[in-house]
């Protein structure tokens, strides 16, 4: 762990497991942090924030954060072979979202970003009452102090980078929680920030822990200002409420259900084709699009074409390339994947491909690529996050029974719509509430693209400039006009 720029063990030396889940075996042991840990971690960052010039020393940041991402590229392929061993995921994947995309751009866009950040806007002059004050008003943004930032164990260096880099711009200090399944990438973010670069002692500190409730100290501190956490919606709920006790502010980044809407004048074989990237990382991503949307005009051809993409998903091995899939994260995710399957069959969907634990994967916490037709959306594989390789297909009469249907989630993170005329996939694109949207099959991923979601999907945007201001506070200043 990484406690005011010291690597250390658990005070009380306490360590936990970290497990492969494709091989079920024990990769090592990590510092199992207590709670008394992370009070220790709190009052570092609060004193490195508090004491030191970090906040107000722009160039020291660029310099340090531009060392970290140097020291992140040096170590990148050992951070791939960890995420492997211990997420589970395709290695397919860490050349996107999961490792590439952040180790290139999460550290360096918002270290570009401080020379040219709106630090300081004037209002002008303003005579706010008629009394003959007449004022000059600028507007200052500010770091907003101590943020608590809390990572789950799907995407944990992308979600990990994609708050630090950010908030350190910003000039915060953190603590930061990973998840207790993926700790290995946090524990050699505190090595490379330790050893190779001039982040100030405390400004990052990161307590690894087998115990959620260690999260529950950044939620409740009054030494911390701000939370930041993407996981379950649950969860964050839980610390919203915790954190109103302290009035921190809370920026949340939850679960998603989002709507895969192919309209009717699609090219369906490409459209529908892709649908089955459900299962990239077995379905453990938040905007995902786990509902097939589909005219019942061309329902039959989809249902086809959809069959046959999810019957033929490359699952196993994740450190083969050719694998989309790889296992659940552990048993519990798995039994939790399997619970949601025997509920869609119970609630009288049709089981179409899968379903199960494959036979010829007896180690590894795997479920088969699975697909369910005739869904209805008021059914519990529709409304709720199953974080599994599960794919729900659902038919709309047409372009407004598909927005209604896609609006009807308490989620809001994602979705993608396809049409053969881009204008007919922009109206329907106004209409969703949802924080992103892919058109035609374009993605929107990227350091300086705004993500997060609607309703229950969470609360502010991480990336972009959006991204950068969520982790400011604003400050009001007037003085005379100068002369
Ligand atoms: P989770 O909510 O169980 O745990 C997330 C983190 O919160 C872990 O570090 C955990 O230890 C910690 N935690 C648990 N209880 C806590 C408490 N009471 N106080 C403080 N911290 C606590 O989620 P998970 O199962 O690890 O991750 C999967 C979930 O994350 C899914 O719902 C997924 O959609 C969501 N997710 C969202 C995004 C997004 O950006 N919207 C991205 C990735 C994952």
């Amino acid at each position: 762990m990484l406690i005011d720029g010291q690597l250390v063990d658990a005070q009380d030396g306490k360590t936990f497991q970290n497990i492969n889940p494709t091989t079920e075996e024990v990769l090592g042991n990590v510092a199992d942090g207590s709670r008394s840990d992370a009070e220790r971690a709190v009052a570092a960052a609060r004193r490195a924030f508090d004491n030191t010039d970090w906040g107000r020393d722009r160039e020291g940041r660029k310099h340090s954060l531009l060392q970290l991402q140097k020291a992140l590229e040096a170590e990148r392929e050992d951070f791939r072979a960890e995420l492997i061993a211990e997420v589970g995921c395709p290695v397919l994947l860490t050349h996107g979202p999961q490792l590439d995309a952040p180790i290139n751009e999460a550290i360096k866009w918002p270290a570009e970003q401080i020379d040219t950040f709106p630090w300081t806007r004037s209002l002008g002059q303003k005579d706010p009452f008629g009394w003959g004050m007449i004022a000059e008003r600028e507007v200052w943004k500010e770091p907003v102090g101590v943020v608590g930032v809390i990572v789950p164990w799907n995407f944990p260096v992308e979600i990990t980078l994609n708050k630090l880099g950010p908030l350190l711009a910003m000039g915060n200090t953190c603590v930061i929680k990973p998840a207790p399944d993926t700790p290995y990438n946090a524990t050699r973010l505190s090595r490379l920030i330790a050893e190779h670069t001039d982040i100030p002692p405390g400004v990052v500190n990161i307590v690894t822990s087998s115990d959620h409730s260690v999260g529950e100290v950044l939620s409740t501190s009054p030494d911390v200002d701000m939370v930041a956490f993407t996981g379950s919606t649950a969860t964050g709920m839980r610390i919203m409420a915790a954190a109103s006790t302290t009035l921190k502010s809370t920026f949340l980044e939850l679960g998603g259900k989002s709507a895969n809407i192919i309209l009717d004048d699609a090219d369906f074989p490409s459209a529908v084709g892709t649908a089955a990237a459900v299962c990239t990382h077995a379905g453990q991503g938040c905007a995902i699009s786990t509902r097939l949307l589909v005219p019942r005009s061309r329902y039959q051809e989809a249902v086809d074409i959809v069959t046959e993409g999810m019957k033929n998903v490359g699952y196993g091995d994740p450190n083969d390339p050719s694998n989309l899939q790889g296992p659940q994260v552990s048993k519990r995710q798995r039994d939790r994947v399997l619970g949601y399957i025997e509920k869609g069959k119970a609630e009288g969907a049709k089981l179409v491909v899968g379903g199960g634990i494959p036979a010829h994967l007896p180690k590894g916490f795997f479920v088969e690529p699975t697909l369910f037709i005739d869904v209805d959306n008021k059914m519990t594989i529709a409304q709720e996050e199953i974080f599994g390789p599960v794919l729900v297909v659902i038919p709309f009469e047409d372009d407004d029974d598909a927005v209604r249907i896609a609006n009807d989630s308490p989620y809001g993170l994602s979705g993608q719509i396809t049409s053969g005329d881009i204008n007919r996939a922009r109206e329907v694109a106004s209409r969703i509430r949802t924080g992103t949207l892919g058109l035609n099959g374009a993605i929107w991923y990227g350091a300086d693209a705004p993500f997060g979601g609607y309703k229950h999907s969470g609360v502010g945007r991480q990336c972009g400039i959006e991204g950068l201001e969520i982790f400011t506070q604003t400050k009001t200043v007037a003085v005379p006009p100068q002369l």
